[in-house]
């Protein structure tokens, strides 16, 4: 698998606003917000979409919701609510190649999503 820009975020080889860090994960403020809070979280690991998630993979893929679920109560809006959305390739919206969650929060959501 190619580099990815977020495998350049998580070797410091661009910069990026990080909020939180553990030994499998990283998060980090979206660069074009869609929400008073937008925060990426994604694996240390690199896996290109949701379809290349392996059963070895369901600890650090449970750890991404945890990690949402963690920075949502930190935050303060666990308890009004929030939303978490994961984009699988190019019709679902997928622009970069390294699975990530999206932490929306701040605001009233809107369903469907476009
Ligand atoms: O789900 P999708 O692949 O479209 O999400 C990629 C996200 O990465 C976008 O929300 C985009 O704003 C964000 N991004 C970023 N920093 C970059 C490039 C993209 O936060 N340098």
């Amino acid at each position: 698998m190619e580099p990815t820009l977020f495998s350049k975020i998580i070797d410091r080889e661009i910069p990026a606003d990080i909020v939180y860090e553990d030994d499998e994960v990283l998060a980090f403020n979206d660069i074009d917000p869609k929400a008073p809070t937008h925060i990426l979280i994604i694996p240390k690991k690199p896996i290109a979409t949701l379809n290349d998630i392996e059963e070895g993979d369901l600890a650090l893929v449970g750890r991404l919701q945890y990690t949402a679920a963690k920075l949502a109560k930190e935050l303060g809006f666990a308890e009004e609510g929030y939303r978490v959305v994961m984009n699988c390739n190019e019709a679902g919206g997928q622009s970069v190649y390294h699975i990530h969650m999206h932490l929306l929060g701040g605001r009233r959501m809107q369903w469907p999503p476009g």
